[in-house]
């Protein structure tokens, strides 16, 4: 168990060992939520590049609050999650056992604060850049464990977009609360960008990669991907491929099908990248290469009224996007 509290309607902590490695990883944490200075807004810092997301839909990588309100709980166990999962706890999370949204917002941005100060006695880094960070524009609710899983997820969001500052909020999602997807829509919390992660186009392949602990997971994750069509914000698929896994070209059309029943916005087409814990499940071979990924994308656009939009080599990803339910791709 990384977590305590539950029984007792205490709030819900992470762990003290659990805690402890975490930060030893450069997490902030405050009881049952997580925060990390993503190594992309580190490398902004430094004026050594952007992540995609920047790239791709005008993001500020710089002024990104990567994050997350239930960091250690999740029901799944992906085979190529870089997070720590193996410490993931699945509990039934009731509204008394969390912190409200603005103790979280307050206590992670603290945290946040103390990751990102060292930068200020950084030689190298852009000073103007570490200063503008502190105020966060971009919020990537993602980081580790399942936030639809956060009871209070569309207090949380729209909390966020009360901030003055704030431009753009992402959620990340494996798709198993999809009755939490219903509710951010339905109380008008819905976030600027909503990713539904993807890895498999049949209940096999998905119960091998993702490993889940819902029985009807995979029953679950359509009616989140139904969600999609009808969702009144900004919707992505996002495809993670494991080579060997879920690569198959001759899979391609039985994900189209699936892509279609959610008609998103944009598809991300995405290596699987060995980083973090997942090297412990996985190989560095188990990548595709960029070649890999840019004929899985294109052979994919054939079957779809999508077109290529953009890529970036360095995160091995190319994105489609949707013509009929067209939107800008850069977020004003
Ligand atoms: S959007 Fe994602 S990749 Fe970009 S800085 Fe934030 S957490 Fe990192």
């Amino acid at each position: 168990m990384s977590c305590s509290g539950e029984e007792f309607n205490d709030i819900l902590q992470i762990k003290p060992r659990i805690m402890m490695q975490l930060k030893k990883a450069k997490y902030g944490v405050y009881n049952h939520s997580t925060v990390e200075l993503c190594h992309w807004s580190k490398k902004s810092f430094l004026n050594e590049g952007e992540c995609y997301k920047s790239k791709f839909y005008g993001i500020d990588t710089h002024r990104c609050m990567e994050f997350s309100p239930m960091g250690m709980v999740c029901e799944n166990r992906c085979v190529y999650c870089w997070r720590p999962m193996e410490f993931y706890d699945f509990l039934n999370i009731n509204e008394k056992s969390v912190d409200e949204p603005k103790t979280i917002y307050d206590n992670l941005v603290d945290e946040r604060k103390r990751l990102i100060s060292g930068y200020f006695g950084n030689d190298k880094a852009d000073k103007k850049k570490v200063h503008e960070a502190l105020l966060p524009t971009h919020y990537a609710i993602s980081l580790s464990g399942e936030p639809t899983l956060y009871p209070k997820l569309p207090e949380l969001i729209r909390y966020l977009k009360s901030l003055k500052d704030t431009r753009s909020i992402f959620l990340v999602t494996n798709g198993q609360e999809p009755e939490m997807l219903y509710k951010l829509q339905e109380e008008d919390a819905l976030p600027t960008q909503l990713y539904l992660s993807t890895n498999a186009p049949n209940k096999d392949l998905f119960m091998m990669i993702n490993k889940p602990l819902y029985k009807d997971a995979w029953e679950r994750w359509n009616k989140s991907l139904e969600f999609l069509r009808v969702a009144k914000t900004r919707t992505v698929i996002r495809i993670t491929l494991i080579k060997g896994y879920n690569d198959a070209l001759e899979l391609i059309k039985d994900y189209a099908s699936l892509l279609m029943k959610g008609e998103p916005h944009f598809v991300e087409v995405k290596s699987y990248m060995h980083v973090g814990k997942s090297r412990m499940r996985l190989d560095e071979d188990d990548m595709l290469s960029m070649e890999e990924i840019k004929r899985f994308a294109k052979e994919l656009a054939t079957y779809l009224d999508f077109d290529i939009m953009d890529e970036s080599i360095e995160s091995r990803i190319v994105v489609l996007q949707n013509k009929k339910r067209y939107v800008n791709r850069m977020i004003s």
